[in-house]
């Protein structure tokens, strides 16, 4: 199946055999167009004994048993979800979670914290999200953090290493790191430490649709589902894709440390991924649209977007199917301007979040980023004066119009 079948048919329950040859007779029930909600927190048993064999599996980190017992250990619903991600990922499985930041804190769980052999130390490229960043240099979960630069990732990796983390296209700045890279580094330095050190990539930006981390070499894909997944801008989500041996250990985290996706998530990001092929393409089309008419509008001093950063062309091709729909730009005037053209806009909303189908716009400096040190920001090039826009499904030519008044009037009172 080619990537928008998945997307639309993936785990809703149907006959994989045909609906005919499926047919199971004179007494057949129909299948639900739309597969149910399962709010169920418990379920009942008639035997303690299979009750039991359903439990130990799931404490064992299962996908799944013939009971689900409890809704921390396992919920349907949510399941259809991280099945449908993983089919687009190609990955063998994929754990969700109540949030994005929930999911890094898993993960982070996962990766450091076994008891026997602790490996706290995380390898890590900024820029990252904010939260992120904050997570890794506060060291709140017990972990220690080095930032370096991509082509350092290999020298940095030391025999506590637990984990490399990147996150490309990066927020907010729309950096990329290059993937394959990254994962021969993370195996060199492995080798020289004598163990195998696993590299997750945040893929928030990119969706599965423009690019899939583990056919580049990854071991674990994370998205914000918050975002692109559910493009509404009405749930929130986190979603890791990877091994089934991961799973087994994230879900094992996420069983006694929650951070659970409620069903209805579950719902919702399942229904958003149907749309997902078509909305990242249409969006992506507009942020192209928009970010050539900034690059050459006289009050726009620099245009971040893939494609756009040095020797980005080559990346973009390789280890992506298009640049996506967030970009970032940075106006003449300084930080008074920039305030200035967020304030002035009529149309676009000022807000934090991305990735929904109405274009958003805010200042990382200023918001997503806020927790991250001042020095550190103006390391990773999150400078006080960028705007990081996440393009949506308007007209191009409103949004377009909606941004020229809102330069045109910022240029002539900086002016
Ligand atoms: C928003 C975001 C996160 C955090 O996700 P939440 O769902 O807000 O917890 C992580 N990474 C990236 C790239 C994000 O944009």
């Amino acid at each position: 199946m080619r990537i928008e079948t998945t997307a639309v048919r993936a785990a809703r329950g149907e006959p994989t055999d045909g609906w005919l040859r499926s047919d199971s007779g004179s007494n057949e029930r129909g299948i639900p167009h739309v597969p149910g909600i399962d709010l169920s927190t418990t379920y009942g048993f008639h035997r303690s004994s299979s009750v039991a064999e359903s439990m130990d599996a799931l404490l064992e980190g299962a996908h799944d048993a013939p009971n689900p017992v409890y809704a921390r250990l396992h919920n349907p619903t949510v399941a259809r979800f991280e099945d449908a991600l993983a089919q687009l990922e190609g990955a063998d499985a994929a754990v969700a979670f109540a949030s994005g930041m929930a999911a890094t804190t898993a993960l982070l769980i996962s990766a450091s914290g076994e008891a026997a052999s602790r490996r706290p130390h995380v390898v890590a490229v900024r820029p990252v999200y904010g939260g992120t960043d904050h997570l890794l240099s506060t060291g709140m979960l017990g972990t220690q953090v080095s930032w370096v630069d991509a082509d350092r990732v290999g020298d940095a990796i030391r025999p506590d290493t637990g984990l490399v983390f990147i996150e490309t296209p990066a927020n907010p700045t729309l950096e990329l790191v290059d993937i394959e890279a990254v994962g021969r580094q993370a195996r060199a330095g492995g080798a020289r430490v004598g163990a195998s050190i696993p590299v997750v990539v945040d893929s928030t930006f990119a969706t599965p649709i423009l690019q899939n981390p583990i056919a580049l070499g990854a071991d674990l894909v994370l998205h914000s589902a918050t975002k692109f997944l559910g493009g509404h801008g009405d749930v929130m989500g986190g979603v890791i894709a990877c091994s089934e041996e991961w799973a087994v250990r994230l879900r094992q985290v996420r069983m006694v440390t929650d951070g659970l996706l409620h069903p209805l998530g579950g719902y919702l990001l399942h229904r958003g991924l149907q749309t997902l092929p078509v909305r990242v393409r249409e969006q992506h089309a507009h942020a192209i649209e928009l970010a050539e008419r900034l690059s050459s509008h006289e009050a726009v001093r620099s245009v971040h977007f893939p494609g756009y950063g040095e020797g980005d062309s080559e990346l973009v091709a390789r280890q992506m199917r298009g640049p996506g729909s967030v970009l970032s730009f940075r106006v003449k005037g300084g930080v008074s301007a920039a305030a200035a053209v967020v304030e002035g806009l009529r149309l676009i909303t000022p807000a934090v979040s991305l990735g929904s189908v109405d274009t958003l716009i805010q200042a990382p400096a200023l918001l997503t980023h806020r927790v991250v040190e001042a020095d550190d920001r103006a390391d990773a090039g999150v400078s006080d004066d960028l705007l990081r826009l996440s393009v949506g499904l308007e007209n191009v030519e409103d949004l377009w119009a909606d941004l020229e008044q809102a330069l045109a009037r910022a240029w002539a009172s900086a002016a």
